[in-house]
């Protein structure tokens, strides 16, 4: 298997199902999943290693991990809210942990209940576990709200910024800067990974985004043209935003393959399989709401996958 041209981390078992009110049963995770891997993607955000008491989703997190630690050619990520969570993550065989640290000092309280600055030593701590021998997966920092917040507002580009010099020099292997909200345009999204990629350099890894307004697609674009090769997406836009009813969640992954493909840009799946993996996501969870336009209309006729 050749290397894809863009990485598309798939990110509905986690970021979809958070904020889904049906719970999915385990055994359901593990067919999606394993439909997802035969699909072609190559890296997987699983679970979310939170307090079950907070989301009763992700109680089953360690026996999602173990099933997906087993699918050949996927590396397993998994989202961390916290030191307690990476400490569960660390007796996983999970490849990647990513911990989120919100750029809108709001955000950051009401999300993880930390100031900046509090989840910013969180990620020193996990630094420090793996550094002791604790942890052997990868460290990654993901910057959310880091377009605009739906509690502060405005978000300064400058303080997005400062936080991507501080999740480097804390010792993260990798740092992602995330849409939580989608209020991200393309612009912006130019500005925003252009600055970011010259203080990170090789460490500025993936981009999310959110379609809430329909700019999904655009601010992943917009991206990749700055250098971007790492983008996270959500099967059928899994998860919509409780403040938009009938908004699209995540970015949503057949539409984002299609239109990567269709530039000629590789991502190593097949269109076949990933609506095959859409079937296995749409049984598991009845009465949810499935986004995505290429799942409506179809390939064109005569299309080709990137060669
Ligand atoms: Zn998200």
């Amino acid at each position: 298997m050749s290397d894809p041209d863009i990485l598309i981390s798939e990110v509905g078992p986690r970021d979809g199902l958070q904020n889904t009110k049906i719970f999915m049963p385990t055994e359901a995770k593990k067919r999606w999943i394993s439909a997802l891997a035969a699909a072609g993607l190559r890296e997987i955000e699983v679970c979310s290693f939170v307090n079950p008491k907070l989301i009763a989703q992700f109680s089953d997190a360690d026996e999602v991990v173990a099933h997906a630690v087993t699918l050949p050619n996927v590396a397993v990520v998994a989202l961390v809210p916290n030191f307690k969570g990476a400490e569960r993550a660390a007796k996983t065989a999970a490849r990647k942990i990513s911990l989120p640290i919100s750029a809108s000092e709001a955000h950051s309280v009401s999300n993880v209940r930390k100031t900046i600055d509090e989840q910013v030593a969180e990620l020193s701590r996990i630094v420090e576990l793996r550094r002791a021998g604790g942890a052997t997966f990868e460290i990654n920092g993901g910057i959310s709200t880091a377009f605009g917040c739906t509690i502060q507002g405005e978000v300064k580009q400058a303080d997005v910024l400062r936080l991507v010099e501080r999740v480097v020099a804390a010792g993260a292997d990798s740092v992602s800067i995330a849409d939580t909200v989608g209020y991200a345009n393309p612009k912006q999204v130019r500005e925003v990974f252009a600055a970011a990629r010259r203080i990170a350099g090789a460490k500025l890894d993936a981009a999310h985004f959110h379609n809430t307004r329909g700019l999904g697609l655009a601010n992943c674009l917009a991206a990749i043209e700055v250098g971007v090769r790492s983008l996270d997406s959500s099967m059928a836009g899994l998860g919509g935003c409780p403040y938009a009813p009938g908004a699209s969640g995540n970015v949503i992954t057949e539409d984002l393959v299609f239109m990567l493909e269709s530039m000629g840009l590789k991502t190593g799946i097949d269109f076949a399989k990933l609506l095959d993996a859409r079937r296995v996501l749409e049984d598991a969870l009845p009465g949810a709401e499935f986004h995505g336009h290429l799942a409506k209309a179809g390939l064109p006729k005569g299309f080709k996958e990137a060669a």
